[in-house]
């Protein structure tokens, strides 16, 4: 395993510049999920060493903040460059922890190095603004300074792009950060930590610290309950997010939250349904339909439903489930045995309540907690998965009729992350596109993340932007400046 994970393999934390074990000596087990086996140990730290990376983060802060942009941008640059170059190394370990097929990997590596190319640049723009003065000898400046040392938690299912996503508009803004990946996945974060160390990123500016899932809560408390930390960026599910939302209020941290999605996916009776099924084959089994914005609910009109659901099963049946590391596999593993029995349950709910199983419904035999690729028809919106994320390999369809009995299926939901939508009719997508709750909508599109738009969600699906200007924004506070020249 050891020749698979490459010389970009860290088993230590990085912590100011050191590339460090746990103070209580602790460690855990990272473990390959297509075949169980036990991958590396990392550092299981505690708020103990958290306390020390944020005075790391802090000390390292007044220099890099100093920094103009432009200065910021050269090690920034040479860390995008390096991550690209090291795809293939950096691809093998995401594939080794996290199970997706080797050249999706590969696209999530160069997906997560454009977000530091991207910010390298934009650091340069954080423009300010000269506003006309209500007084006579009074000059009035808006400027954006750093916000400070941020804290980040990422998630597993995009172990590479959710790191760099946080921390490179942090370090693009001038401010330093410690980040915690999830449990499954720490060893993508160490290798990218490694290519900011080679790129020469100065020490104590990016930190990251590893923990199990038994010390996240209280990893979680040292970095909400600290005065040193200005902000707090989170990806996972709603209900932490919503714990650390409240965990901030006694420090008034500023919080982007990127929480969980329940989007819609909808075609209209005048869609291009080869685009349509293609768009679903690509946004719901990508990753193994572990996205946040994964399509959890099919809307068809029921004039194309048969004809859709009877493309989108062949094209099913060419799906491929196996090790990662397999030519031609197109879905690994789901990350744990909690992620199975989450789908397998959703699968059971809606059959019981009364939908059709088309294609699939199991997991598959042997180890590797695998999944088939599951179609179901007549789906409610009271079964489970139209309810909640099933964050599985499962298509759920129901049909519609009405365009207004659509938009209030697509928006019976707190979530509001992303939604599809499969048309020809301009003033229909121009008028259904606005009305949908959600913070990014593709039409007769499947691909709709990309670091140069802004990306979040409405309602409980989060709060603030990442990519784009807005998710430099996110890291930078503005300063209002009122100058009154004396004689
Ligand atoms: P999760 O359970 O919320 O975990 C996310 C991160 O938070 C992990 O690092 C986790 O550590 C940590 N964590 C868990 N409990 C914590 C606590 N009490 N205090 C501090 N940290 C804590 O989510 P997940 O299962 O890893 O990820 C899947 C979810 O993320 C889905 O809902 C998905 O939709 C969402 N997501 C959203 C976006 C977006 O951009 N909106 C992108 C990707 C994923 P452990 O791993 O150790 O538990």
């Amino acid at each position: 395993m050891e020749n698979v994970l490459s010389a970009l393999h860290k088993d230590r934390a990085y912590v100011g510049g050191e590339w460090v074990g746990a103070i209580s000596g602790a460690v855990f087990e990272v473990i390959n999920p297509s075949s169980g086996e036990v991958i590396s140990t990392v550092p299981d730290m505690d708020d103990a060493d958290v306390r020390l990376a944020i005075e790391r983060a802090h000390a390292a802060f007044p220099e890099w903040a100093a920094r103009t942009a432009k200065e910021r941008e050269r090690p920034l640059k040479t860390w995008a460059k390096l991550i690209a170059e090291n795809v293939e190394g950096l691809a093998a370990i995401l594939t080794s922890e996290q199970g997706k097929p080797l050249a999706d990997a590969r696209n999530e590596v160069l997906f997560a190095a454009t977000f530091v190319e991207w910010f390298a640049e934009e650091g340069k723009r954080a423009y300010g603004e000269t506003i006309p003065a209500s007084q006579r000898d009074v000059r009035f400046l808006v400027v954006k300074e750093p916000v400070g040392v941020c804290a980040g938690i990422t998630p597993w299912n995009l172990p590479s792009a959710m790191v760099t996503r946080k921390a490179a508009p942090a370090l693009a803004a001038g401010c330093t950060m410690v980040l915690k990946p999830a449990e499954s996945t720490p060893l993508s974060a160490l290798a990218l930590a490694a290519l900011a160390e080679q790129a020469g990123i100065p020490a104590g500016v990016l930190n990251v610290v590893t923990a199990n899932r038994g010390n996240a809560r209280m990893v979680g408390q040292e970095m909400t309950s600290s005065p040193l930390v200005g902000k707090l960026s989170f990806t996972g599910s709603t209900a932490v997010g919503k714990q650390l939302i409240a965990q901030c209020a006694s420090t008034v941290k500023r919080v982007s939250m990127e929480l969980g999605g329940n989007s819609p996916f909808i075609v209209m009776a005048d869609a291009n349904l080869d685009v349509a099924v293609s768009a679903a084959i690509f946004a719901k089994f990508r990753n193994s339909g572990q996205t946040c914005i994964a399509p959890n609910r099919f809307f068809v009109h029921a004039d194309v439903h048969d004809e859709f659901v009877s493309r989108l099963l062949r094209s099913i049946a060419k799906l491929q489930v196996g090790d990662g590391f397999k030519a031609g596999v197109s879905l690994g593993p789901l990350i744990n045995e909690a992620a199975v029995d989450k789908v397998q349950t959703h699968i059971h709910d809606a059959l019981k309540r009364g939908a059709t199983l088309v294609a699939g419904g199991d997991r598959m035999p042997g180890t590797g907690h695998f999944f088939e690729p599951t179609l179901l028809t007549g789906i409610s919106p009271q079964m489970l998965m139209s309810v909640e994320e099933t964050f599985g390999p499962v298509v759920g369809v129901a049909k519609f009729l009405t365009e207004q009995e659509l938009i209030a299926q697509a928006n019976a939901t707190r979530l509001g992350l992303a939604a599809y939508l499969f048309g020809s009719n301009a003033a229909c997508i121009q008028r259904i596109s606005r009305q949908l709750q959600a913070g990014i909508v593709g039409v007769n599109t499947g691909a709709i993340a990309t670091e140069v738009a802004p990306f979040g969600g409405y309602k409980e699906s989060g709060l603030g932007q990442e990519g784009a200007r807005q998710g430099l924004n996110e890291f930078m506070e503005t300063k209002f400046i009122c100058e009154a020249f004396i004689a």
